[in-house]
């Protein structure tokens, strides 16, 4: 029988990893992501990996998320050499997301040396580099959705459209043992079907065994038509107080969902701002991979683009101004009213929204717009929970903007998304939830059980089973 060993994203949301060893001998590698969140997270990313990098026969990776496909460099580094098999898609998102990974890496480690080196303490290496990046990314072999593809030697992979960004899909293995051919499909992150662009996650029917991610295994997220009145009544608002407003996002996903959103509202005479600026490089640039993959967008949401003959972005919606170097950022702060900003980090952790909030949060006119998610201990957090105060690039600063969350933008499949996609398979699989916190689990254990009277398994940190 194979194995299947369960070694991260088991009972938390990031470091998504997943091995399959069948008892011929091959030996595959689902997910390679990055634990993200707490220092001590952050810190069990420099543990070495639970296997032998050497004895991997393939890589496989479900999206372009760094807490999906973050440790690839460091496998590289760890002299690895065999194939990486992603979507087109993500294999160019993983450019990007990578290449940004490793600098982030280098500059953080120049950092902490410098204070290391004051304490007479010794210089750390960085977890990974440019270099081990670049290695990682010459791997790369990317797969059609659809596509059925040896990946080693019996174990089959084939990629299907999860909706959840551009290139997200569902992983469908089929491993053979000897004789005997079991299927296992991975659901990967799966997409909010209120989500723009993306399609409705693929339905499968047949599955032996299932991982069921359950990140928002706990509840159902609100409808989309209501956030996005909230969103335009926000505008509405800031533009009678005459201020900007600030909207830190995510470079990739999250970002062109807004500007889909935003140039829909442009388009429909609700935008009452006259500019709105993209002050994100990597935004700039996954904008320009999510316009070349235009063909894997929903229909509805192709034909309305197609309507007004958009190639790039910013035809879809033309106040947009993107500010790609230091120079075009730094000039936005000459503007005081009447503009949209998105900038990243999404969790206001760093990046240029920082410069933009020291131009901008003190000022009661002025409008910030959480689009997402904000985890315990950043500064998009302390300001969601009404702090006075943040400090931002050394300094600190008042927080008179009036603040708003935005809860309907996630990019995951709410809990009765779960639940449908799942009972799409004609026979009950075994079923383990995996990339969710513990809690919101079991609230989705539960539902499976009453709604579908289905068992799902909660597997623990490290655990291996026969599949
Ligand atoms: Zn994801």
């Amino acid at each position: 029988m194979a194995l299947l060993s369960f070694l991260g994203a088991i009972q938390q949301v990031t470091g998504s990893c997943y091995l399959i060893e069948s008892r011929d001998g091959a030996k595959v590698l689902l997910e390679c992501g990055m634990r993200q969140g707490h220092r001590e997270d952050e810190e069990s990313n420099r543990a070495p990996f639970a296997f032998d990098p050497l004895s991997l026969d393939a890589v496989v990776i479900s999206h372009a998320h760094i807490d999906h496909s973050g440790l690839l460099p460091k496998l590289a580094g760890a002299g690895y050499r065999g194939p990486i098999f992603a979507t087109d898609a993500s294999c160019e998102l993983m450019e990007l997301m990578l290449l940004d990974a490793a600098q982030i890496q280098e500059k953080d480690t120049e950092w902490e040396n410098k204070w290391r080196a004051r304490l007479g303490k010794p210089p750390i290496t960085p977890l990974y580099t440019t270099e081990d990046a670049e290695q990682a990314l010459e791997q790369r072999r990317p797969l059609a959705y659809g596509e059925p593809r040896e990946v080693a030697k019996g174990v089959q992979v084939t990629f299907h459209d999860a909706g959840h960004i551009l290139g997200s899909a569902i992983v469908e293995l089929q491993v053979q043992d000897h004789h005997l051919t079991r299927r296992l499909v991975f659901s990967g992150d799966l997409g909010n079907t209120c989500s723009p662009l993306m399609h409705a996650p693929t339905t499968l029917d047949r599955a032996d065994l299932v991982l069921l991610e359950s990140t928002y295994g706990d509840r159902d997220h609100r409808p989309s038509a209501d956030t996005l009145d909230e969103l335009a009544d926000i505008l509405q608002q800031a533009h009678r107080d005459g201020g900007n407003v600030l909207i830190p996002a995510f470079a990739v996903g999250r970002t062109q969902d807004l500007i889909y959103y935003l140039g829909r509202f442009y388009q429909e005479g609700r935008l009452p701002q006259q500019a709105v600026f993209l002050d994100s490089p990597m935004a700039i640039r996954a904008n320009a991979i999510y316009s070349r993959f235009q063909h894997l967008f929903n229909s509805v949401d192709q034909a309305a683009i197609a309507a007004k003959k958009v190639k790039r972005i910013e035809d879809w919606l033309p106040i947009l101004r993107c500010t790609p170097s230091p120079e075009e950022s730094m000039a936005i702060n000459r503007v005081k009213s009447g503009a949209i900003i998105i900038a990243g980090s999404g969790m206001c952790t760093g990046g240029r929204i920082a410069h933009h909030f020291k131009h901008n949060l003190w000022r009661s006119d002025c409008h910030v717009v959480f689009p997402g998610f904000q985890a315990m201990g950043t500064p998009g957090r302390a300001i969601v929970d009404g702090a006075a105060t943040v400090k931002m690039l050394h300094q600190r600063i008042a927080v008179k903007a009036r603040v708003h969350t935005l809860g309907g933008f996630s990019a995951h499949a709410g809990q009765s998304q779960l639940l449908d996609w799942v009972s799409h398979f004609d026979h009950h699989p075994e079923l383990y939830l995996v990339h969710g916190e513990l809690e919101k689990m079991q609230v989705l254990q539960q539902a499976l059980h009453q709604r579908l009277n289905w068992i799902a398994c909660i597997p623990e940190p490290g655990e291996q089973i026969a599949i």
